[in-house]
This record gives structure tokens, sequence and C-alpha cells, in this order.
């Protein structure tokens, strides 16, 4: 990756454009910000972003079949091959000031005339007892990154989205059986998805179904479920949604919805001159790697359209 250090950065230099987020998002709007010949920067905590955590993506156009790890490595690439700088840190606060923003990071501060805000969002918890507790032994958020820990085990996923099938069936590959809990009356995943689901002789649905509680010693044993029962299980992994990392945002004054999300309109633009949002932060009500990148896309023109009003002013 071309990848820059610390110390290479001038803290007095100001970006075109700084974008934070190492998800499909950020390197979209990253990859055309440099064709629109921007001095751009992409600074994110983690690169490959969530879609690095599925073992699976078949519906990004173009590719017919990859993992979201291999999918990132071409995104590297492209943004590799226009010699974008990336650097590995956390932004903590923004700061406007007449002219610029100056973003500060723990050790840090990067000053750009116009920003991009692509930090995506967390999994949710299922906020019950024993969650915490068993957090890393036995109750996971991620199935590729754990699966392969609970090789002929029983273990269970919990969620009905399209998310939460996909961790099923990768699950499938490796355990003894997958119970997905759910507690609607259909799991909402892809017909695709479903289908491979109901034809999967290792995975059963529990419907209309909450759990309560996570019990175990030094690891999970079982989950209890909202009519009382006790249901022993080796791992638990937890697929209930996200929550947008928007607090940077609203430090700023920058509005969000009653979930959180940062609000943006069709040229991605925040209430915010010189901020612009994209991809699972901001307020689309679907959200997938494509529709991340085109919001990133349009917020990296609206950035180049933006920095050239503010050049011609100067
Ligand atoms: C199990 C699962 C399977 C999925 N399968 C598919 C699929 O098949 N196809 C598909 O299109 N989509 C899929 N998705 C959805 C897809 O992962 C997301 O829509 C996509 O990753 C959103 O991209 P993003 O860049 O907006 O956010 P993210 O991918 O969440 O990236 C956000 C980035 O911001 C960084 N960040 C956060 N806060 C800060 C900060 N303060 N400073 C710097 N950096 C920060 C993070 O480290 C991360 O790199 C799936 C999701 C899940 C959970």
């Amino acid at each position: 990756m071309y990848n820059i250090e610390m110390e290479d950065i001038d803290p007095e230099k100001t970006y075109d454009l700084i974008v934070l987020g190492g998800g499909p998002t950020a390197i979209g709007c990253a990859i055309y910000a440099a064709r629109f010949a921007l001095d751009v920067l992409v600074i994110g905590k983690i690169f490959g972003g969530l879609i690095a955590t599925t073992h699976l993506v078949e519906n990004y156009p173009g590719i017919t079949s990859t993992s979201g790890q291999g999918l990132m490595e071409m995104f590297k690439d492209h943004m590799n091959s226009l010699h974008i700088p990336y650097i590995t840190d956390e932004i903590r606060s923004i700061e406007k000031t007449s002219d610029y923003f100056i973003l500060h990071s723990f050790f840090q501060k990067f000053k750009a005339k116009s920003v991009v805000i692509a930090t995506g969002s967390e999994r949710k918890k299922l906020g019950v007892t024993g969650e915490e507790e068993f957090a890393g032994k036995g109750v996971s958020y991620c199935a590729t990154c754990d699966g392969p820990f609970y090789k002929d085990k029983t273990v269970c996923v919990i969620g009905g989205s399209d998310s939460a099938a996909k961790e099923a069936l990768f699950l499938s590959q490796n355990v003894k059986k997958v119970y997905i809990i759910y507690r609607g009356e259909e799991i909402r995943a892809e017909p695709i998805n479903k289908k491979r689901v109901k034809a999967n002789q290792k995975i059963e649905i529990i419907y209309r179904t909450n759990i309560v509680e996570i019990k175990g010693d030094n690891n999970v044993r079982a989950v209890i479920f909202d009519n009382g029962t006790e249901f022993e299980i080796d791992g638990v992994f937890i697929e209930v949604g996200s929550n947008p990392n928007s607090d940077l945002a609203k430090h700023i004054g920058i509005k969000t919805n009653n979930k959180d999300e940062i609000i943006i309109n069709r040229t991605s633009e925040t209430n915010v001159p010189g901020v612009f949002a994209a991809g699972d932060v901001a307020d689309a009500p679907f959200k997938q790697a494509i529709t991340g990148v085109a919001e990133g896309v349009i917020a990296a023109y609206s950035a180049f359209d933006y920095v050239k009003k503010m050049n011609i002013e100067y």
C-alpha cells in the first residue's frame, strides 16, 4: 500500500481533501478525487472496512465472485496505481477554522480544505447478559474471522438479514450444526442466499425467538431463549445490524437522523459546507459496497467543485 508514515506528514500542509475511512466508500472516493487532480490524503483506522470481514461477495458488478478481502485488495491496487497516500490512524475530532478543517488524531493533526466522512459503522451489540463477559470466548461478531475455531461444534447466528444468512452459510462449511435464531417470521436474506440456507442440511432456523442471556463457564455453553428454554451451544455469532460512526460529525454540527446516520443530499453534501459524507455512515436506506462507492464518488466530485470555487475566491 502507498502507506505514508506519521513522520512524513507536514502538519502545516493543507490537503485539498482528506477522506476518512478505509472501506470501499473511502477508497472509491479517493480514486476519483485523485483523478480530479485533488491533493488527497486517506486516513483510515483499519484498511478494508466491514466488507473485508465477509467471505463471499457476489454482487459487485464486474466481479462475479470474490471474498470481501479479495475485493479490497483490488481497491488497494487501484489506489496504489494512482499513488494515493494512505495513513493508518484514527481521527478523534474535526475543527473548523475560517478557511479549512483541522483533523486531530491522538498524536497528529492534519489540515484540509474539504473532508469526506466515510467512517462506516460498528456492529451492534445484542445487549444481553453474558454478551460482554463471553466476547472472544464464544461470542463473536465476525464468522469469517472466528468461524475456523468452531470445527465440528454447534453454533448459532443471531439475526435474520442477508448478512446473517451469509454468516450461517460460511460457518456451515466447518461446524457440525448452525442454528439461525431470528425474532421475525421469515429471514430477510437475498432470495439466492435464502434458498442456499434452506437447502443446507447443517442449517436450521428457529423463528420468533429472542436470546435473553448467554451462559457458560470459561467459554459459552448455552443461550437462554425468551420462552425460558436453555439451549446448548458452543458459539454465538451476533449479526443484528450496526450503528453509524457519526460522533465526529455531530461535534461540528453536522445533522444526523434518528438512527445517528449523517444526513446527506444527492450530491453527498452535509449541512456543513466543505464536509461531505458517504456510505454506511450516511442516511441511505440500502447500504452495500456498491452504493457506498457511488456516494463516495459523488462526494469526490462535490469536493472537487467546492475546492475549485474556494481556489477562485482566493
Ligand atoms: C457480514 C456482512 C456481509 C456483507 N456482504 C456484502 C456483500 O456481499 N456485498 C456488498 O456490497 N456489501 C456487503 N456488506 C455491506 C458492506 O460491508 C458495507 O455496506 C460496506 O463495507 C460499507 O462501506 P463503508 O466504506 O461505507 O464503511 P466500512 O466498510 O464500515 O468502512 C469504514 C472505515 O472507516 C474506518 N474508520 C471508522 N472510524 C474512523 C475514524 N474515526 N478515523 C479513521 N477511520 C475510521 C474503519 O476502520 C473502516 O475502515 C456486508 C456486510 C456484512 C456485515
